[in-house]
């Protein structure tokens, strides 16, 4: 039986690769209507990213609605930054929530949390569940930590280009399925096209970026303390879904008792939030203006 079963295999496996040798000597000696030389054998591997289920999605159920994806940083066993008893995992998770309620509150908008408890989800899973959402920004929350106590106030980061094309190179080599970047499919097209189509698709999502960014921050201004006036960017691995315009937002320094107190109150909560999500909105109506 075992034998018969290592035959089996190898027909599973030779059967295809013959018939294709086969064709490609026909075609090559005879020329096969309507077809060039080029040939590709697929052999369809499970997505890695398969593991992680995907989030509910919150708001109108209709997929044409804007859908933006909030992530909650850290959690689970990564408890992030600390000060006291102030975990950064409690924090971020507690204003990802109230930014969801309040899109949702206002209507229109479609929101997924890549956690909705505490648990822990690699970086890379939660850019992925983003993508596989199809959504329309992805905004990643977290607290800042510093060696200096004096340090405080919110910052905003955007990928820096270093990082992004790193991304875009790791997407295109990594996904087999090569597929779609911000609708174009990408699989029938040669590498040198690709890649400026990635180089495109990373700019405009990269521009798009920066546009939330500053929103937050102009929501932000005068109503919480900032740490920088200006967007920031850096090579944030949680950043890196090249045709999924995201924002990093430091709400606050958690090393910082001020902030801590602040970020871990419902005031300082409904303030951070509101100005989040009010940045979002603004971003989904100039898009629609257009
Ligand atoms: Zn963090």
């Amino acid at each position: 039986m075992a034998m018969s079963r290592a035959i089996q295999l190898a027909l599973i496996f030779a059967l295809p690769i013959a018939v294709l040798s086969a064709l490609i000597v026909v075609d090559r000696t005879y020329g096969l209507p309507g077809r060039g030389y080029d040939y590709v054998l697929r052999i369809e591997l499970p997505p890695a990213e398969a593991e992680i289920g995907l989030p509910d999605v919150h708001g109108p159920q209709d997929a044409s609605r804007p859908l933006v994806v909030i992530d909650a940083g850290h959690g689970g066993h990564d408890p992030g930054a600390g000060q006291g008893r102030t975990r950064e995992k409690t924090v971020t998770l507690a204003i990802a929530q109230a930014i969801r309620d309040n899109l949702l509150d206002g209507g229109g908008i479609r929101v997924a949390l890549t956690r909705d408890s505490d648990r822990y989800l690699m970086l890379g899973e939660r850019s992925s569940i983003a993508r596989r959402l199809k959504a329309d920004l992805f905004l990643s929350i977290h607290a800042d930590s510093a060696e200096s106590e004096m340090a405080r106030g919110a910052s905003v980061y955007v990928l820096s280009e270093k990082g992004s094309s790193q991304a875009a190179v790791r997407i295109a080599a990594h996904e087999n399925k090569a597929d779609v970047v911000n609708g174009v499919a990408l699989s029938n097209q040669s590498e040198a096209v690709n890649a400026i189509l990635l180089d495109l698709s990373q700019s405009e999502s990269r521009a798009a970026s920066v546009d939330l960014a500053g929103l937050v921050l102009r929501e932000l201004r005068g109503k919480t303390r900032l740490h920088g006036g200006e967007v920031q960017s850096a090579a944030f691995a949680v950043l890196k879904a090249p045709d999924v315009p995201s924002v990093l937002f430091e709400t606050g320094y958690i090393s910082n008792p001020g902030d801590a107190a602040y970020l871990s109150s419902d005031k300082g909560r409904k303030i951070v939030s509101a100005a989040a999500a009010r940045a979002v909105r603004a971003y989904f109506a100039r898009r629609t203006e257009v």
